[in-house]
């Protein structure tokens, strides 16, 4: 009986040990991972304007200033801030948290879970249009690639010819993300039959595996792996330079602020409020150049611009925002995705 007893607690002891080992796998560990990996991702109380080592010095001498200040660290804002880290200084403020070790964002399995989650810690924000349409949008670091369905492709080479973009230039710049986060996929039955259907009704020619945007039928890339892990844009910041990067998470920013006493009103800063509801405001440095980057995604960033001041005159007036730019277009002529 007593040897009974003795292996039964060495049996607890041992299921004891296994579930500690666990929970420190799933949680501390793998916390610590991203901050190793990112050590220049901080919550947004954490700001002071002191804080960036590698930003320049503002007119009073104390303040720390920054090149470039990304407001909105989505599936635009991530590859943008690793990319100007390489020359300047750069603020990337992001509202949500981190997507690091959230499993509604990691796994495909659990793609769905995120977009009927509307609790307020979800990565997708829910939201319904004016014409009552259910949708969502990012509201984490990595942005929509940390909700989305994760199909990758290149721009048509159209659309980038209508914008005015260098096609050479837009060519190069894919293969660093498409060697980090892209993916071929491997097609489940269902995704064979619908490449198949398509073929069969005459949407081709088949193109087979290709990120190109090209007419007919083809295999994309996808941001999920072989084993179904999603890889967002906030992975791309593992590119970034450190030493010029800072990222806060759990800011919202509030307004872009402008000096409007010269001819042209001139971004300065940005107020933010941190994770604790208080505001503090991060300041451009005097560098010739230095630009506010508003990429908040296509809700966010016409209301960010609305909230600063820029936008039709009426509305701005009907809402007590001060005008700082009367522009007609700023929210007009949404586009769905075709
Ligand atoms: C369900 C779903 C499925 C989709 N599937 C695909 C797909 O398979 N392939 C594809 O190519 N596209 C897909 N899309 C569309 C794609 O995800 C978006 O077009 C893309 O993510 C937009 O990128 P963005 O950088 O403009 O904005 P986002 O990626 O949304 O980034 C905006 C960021 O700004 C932050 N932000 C907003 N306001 C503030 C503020 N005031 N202060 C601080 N931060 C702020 C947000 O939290 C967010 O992280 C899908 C979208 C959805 C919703």
């Amino acid at each position: 009986m007593a040897l009974v007893g003795a292996a039964l607690k060495l049996l607890l002891l041992l299921l004891w040990l296994k579930l500690n080992a666990l929970a420190f796998c799933q949680g501390k560990s793998s916390h610590n991972r991203w901050e190793n990996e990112y050590p220049f991702i901080k919550a947004a109380s954490s700001f002071s304007s002191s804080s960036s080592s590698s930003s320049s010095s503002s007119s009073s001498g104390r303040e720390k200033t920054y090149d470039y200040i990304i407001v909105g660290g989505g599936t635009a804002g991530c590859p943008l801030a690793t990319t100007l880290s390489q020359n300047y200084s750069v603020l990337l403020v992001e509202r949500g948290d981190v997507p690091f070790g959230n499993l509604n964002v990691s796994h495909l399995n659990n793609f769905h879970i995120s977009l009927v989650d509307t609790s307020r810690t979800s990565a997708a924000q829910t939201f319904i249009s004016t014409d009552g349409v259910f949708n969502s949008r990012g509201r984490v670091l990595g942005g929509g690639t940390a909700i989305n369905a994760g199909f990758y492709t290149r721009a048509s080479t159209r659309y980038v010819r209508n914008v005015g973009w260098d096609g050479k230039l837009v060519n190069e710049s894919y293969g660093w993300i498409e060697k980090q986060i892209v993916h071929r996929p491997n097609l489940a039955p269902w995704q064979m039959a619908v490449r198949d259907s398509l073929l069969e009704v005459g949407v081709s020619p088949f193109n087979g595996f290709t990120y190109d945007h090209l007419y007919g039928t083809k295999v994309g890339g996808t941001i999920f792996d072989k084993f179904g892990h999603r890889h967002t844009a906030a992975e791309l910041l593992a590119s970034a330079n450190p030493e010029k990067l800072n990222v806060l998470i759990h800011a919202t920013v509030q307004k872009i602020v402008f000096d409007t006493i010269g001819k042209k009103p001139k971004a300065l800063g940005v107020i933010f409020k941190d994770e604790h509801g208080n505001k503090h405001t991060a300041f451009l440095s005097k560098r010739r150049g230095s630009e506010i980057i508003v990429s908040c995604g296509a809700i966010g960033s016409p209301q960010m611009l609305l909230l600063s001041g820029i936008g039709p005159k009426a509305e701005l007036r009907k809402l007590n925002i001060s005008v700082v730019l009367d522009n007609v277009f700023v929210g007009k002529a949404w586009l769905t995705t075709p």
